[in-house]
């Protein structure tokens, strides 16, 4: 039997590539950027949370709620866009338009995305308030779980669980508003007769919540997450990144050491390795190392070590969001300089300009008709008794008003064509088809000449007109025969 080889998981020291997960404990601060944050976390949850209860106006038998993933009928509202399912490139362009709106957030200020907007960071704030208020903070829950576990104590671990569970499903429940009528939805669920689906993806994003934001937190950002890679290799030394001013900072003693080395002619920087930095790091980053791909570029540091500036009357800021060109210029003594506007912020705000400018105009010149095609594949073509030749198409018409309309077809680049509908009402070969609102109708459509053209295929042009107002959508297939002109 052989024996699969192991990997040997040290290095050529002996050193283990593997490390113990280390529990984090993340201290509660109050500063500047942890209210910047608190903010952005009761505004983004607050558009999460009710964004599925406005009301949106669209006419009679069109769903009114303002933004809708309609799934069993297949259309996305938003507000006064309706994407149907023919339209999935406006999901394409928003998706560009984000992937660059992040690109110039990462120009400008590395990982800020990653430390005030992603909806990982937000969970795990909140998750953490409740961490705090119910076992207490970074010192008594390291004390805590280090100790025996006492009733009191199991008694608050549950509490925190509960309440975990139900921010969680909240959360849970709150994404799927998103897919029905939300207060419709909240009464059925309420009622215990919403549809087994929408309880199974509340069950669903609950334990996911629940594990991604109370369990697993910096473990996201550190290992699941491939946007730190890709940041990193995106970033230049112009962004803005949470530093530690080792200029100023080093080399680093206590306060009273400092004091007496300054009293001797030696040096002293102004950090007091008080390790406050570390100890409201979400991610556990000693920023004092250098860049680091676990910073999530939060400032949570900068106003821990501002406090500590300030209780010992120093000047704030010895960690700051600066750049690394500016840490090289300060080195060497140089004035430094901060450069938001420059050729890769600029590059970035003018692709954004011009992807947002196209999805605008195309939302706005789009139609609100369409007509798809489909030719025959067997057989393509009918040459008739009386020398004519026949071809038969599949046409699907998609009427996006929401009141119902009529369609006249006809057929461009033919001599003589003869078109004939089938399956569709007033009755069967007239070229009249109603569409209901906000609905598509496909028919079957039979075109003839009189003659053979004298190509094998010929480029015809179907052309569907609305009988009201004379609005018209095209598109365009062949008409194939023998070509040969007999
Ligand atoms: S909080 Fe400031 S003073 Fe304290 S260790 Fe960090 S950088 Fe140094
Ligand atoms: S090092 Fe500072 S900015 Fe980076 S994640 Fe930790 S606290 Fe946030």
């Amino acid at each position: 039997m052989t024996v699969p080889a192991q990997i040997d998981p040290a290095d050529d020291s002996g050193q283990s590539f593997y490390e113990k997960h280390k529990k984090i404990y993340p201290q509660s601060v109050h500063g500047t950027f942890r209210r910047i944050k608190w903010i952005v976390l009761i505004v983004t949850l607050g558009i999460y949370y009710f964004t599925p209860f406005i009301r949106w106006d669209r006419g009679p038998g069109a769903p009114d709620q303002a933004v809708l993933i309609d799934l069993p009928a297949r259309r996305f509202y938003f507000f006064f866009i309706e994407i149907w399912p023919q339209e999935i490139y406006y999901l394409t362009g928003l998706l560009i338009l984000a992937a660059l709106v992040l690109f110039l957030m990462n120009a400008v200020a590395g990982r800020v995305w990653c430390g005030y907007l992603c909806p990982q960071t937000v969970w795990t704030d909140l998750f953490l308030l409740i961490e705090r208020w119910t076992e207490g903070d970074r010192r008594e829950r390291m004390h805590n779980d280090a100790g025996k576990l006492t009733p009191q104590l199991a008694a608050r671990k549950t509490l925190k669980h509960f309440l975990w569970l139900m921010t969680a499903w909240w959360t849970g429940g709150a994404w799927v508003l998103y897919f029905s009528d939300a207060p419709t939805l909240v009464h059925d669920l309420a009622t215990l007769q919403a549809p087994f689906i929408a309880y199974l993806w509340i069950g669903i994003l609950t334990f996911t919540t629940y594990a991604l934001a109370g369990h697993m937190r910096e473990q996201v950002c550190l290992y699941m997450c491939p946007w730190p890679r890709i940041q990193a290799a995106l970033t230049d030394e112009y962004a803005l990144n949470v530093t530690y001013r080792l200029d100023r900072g080093e080399p680093r003693m206590s306060a009273k050491k400092a004091t007496a080395a300054l009293a001797r002619g030696e040096p002293a920087g102004d950090c007091v390795d008080c390790h406050q930095c570390v100890a409201v790091c979400p991610t556990g980053v000693d920023i004092r190392e250098g860049p680091n791909l676990g910073c999530i570029q939060c400032g949570l540091c900068i106003d821990a070590c501002d406090t500590v500036m300030e209780r010992l009357d120093r000047p704030t800021r010895l960690i700051a969001y600066d750049t690394d060109i500016n840490i090289g210029e300060r080195l060497a003594g140089k004035s430094t300089m901060a450069r938001i506007v420059r050729p890769r912020t600029l590059l970035y705000s003018a692709l954004i300009l011009i992807v947002g400018a196209v999805m605008a105009w195309s939302l706005s010149a789009r139609s609100i008709s369409s007509v798809n095609v489909i030719h025959d594949r067997n057989p393509e073509y009918v040459v008739l008794s009386d020398g004519g030749i026949r071809n038969a198409y599949t046409v699907r018409i998609l009427n996006k008003r929401t009141t119902p309309r009529t369609f006249a077809i006809s057929v461009d680049g033919l001599t003589d064509p003869v078109v004939e509908v089938t399956a569709a009402n007033p009755a069967d070969g007239e070229q009249i088809v109603p569409v209901g609102a906000d609905q598509t109708r496909e028919v079957r459509v039979i075109v003839s000449v009189p003659e053979p053209p004298a190509d094998a295929s010929v480029p015809v042009t179907f052309v569907v007109t609305d009988t009201a107002d004379g609005e018209t959508a095209t598109v365009t297939d062949n008409f194939r025969g023998p070509g040969d002109g007999t």
